[in-house]
């Protein structure tokens, strides 16, 4: 991880979450949304990076779907998510992710207690402008057809575990019972 970045070149979003305290993601949300936002670090990938509006509004997508954006056209950060667990008064595990991971790149000796992807970090650097060079290696959002593939895919790898796991079981489960069931019609006669 290179030093801090010189506050004086970063855009507007980057260099207010820089001034601000690693302590501050605490204050961010939840326990549960905080903790799934951090673990997120570790392996949620994130897809693309914007900047609008002269560079005071960054939102990242990440690969999951929801898109965070992180607004400096105050004095003070607004954050957003586009998922629909997010409300002004409570951001959501997502907040939390874009949040962690722009606070580390800006300032790589914070958060230290939590775990990061070396990858995902440098991906984030590359998408947000701030290192030159390779293309990120973050993975495009699946299409449907994708998807859909890969949720074939689990299944029948989990079938297949679940007939492995079977096999030693006996056979006579599967069998149909021989007890006769009939099924009588009665006419009454008067
Ligand atoms: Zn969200």
């Amino acid at each position: 991880m290179p030093d801090s970045k010189p506050t004086s070149a970063l855009p507007p979003p980057l260099a207010l979450l820089r001034d601000t305290p690693a302590g501050a993601i605490y204050a961010l949300a939840a326990k549960n949304e905080l903790l799934e936002g951090v673990e997120a670090c570790q392996h949620r990938a994130v897809a693309g990076a914007e900047w609008r509006d002269d560079r005071r509004v960054l939102t990242l997508e990440l690969a999951a779907g929801p898109q965070v954006s992180f607004s400096a056209t105050g004095p003070q950060l607004q954050i957003e998510c586009s998922c629909r667990k997010w409300s002004p008064g409570r951001h959501c595990s997502h907040v939390v992710t874009g949040w962690a991971l722009l606070k580390r790149v800006v300032s790589p000796e914070s958060l230290a207690a939590s775990r990061f992807s070396d990858r995902l970090l440098r991906d984030v650097e590359i998408l947000v402008g701030l290192r030159e060079g390779e293309v990120p290696s973050a993975p495009k959002k699946p299409s449907l057809a994708d998807r859909l593939a890969e949720a074939r895919r689990i299944r029948a790898v989990k079938l297949a575990a679940r007939a492995k796991a079977a096999k030693p079981a006996k056979v006579t489960a599967t069998k149909p019972d021989k007890s006769d069931i009939r099924l009588v019609l009665e006419i009454g006669w008067p």
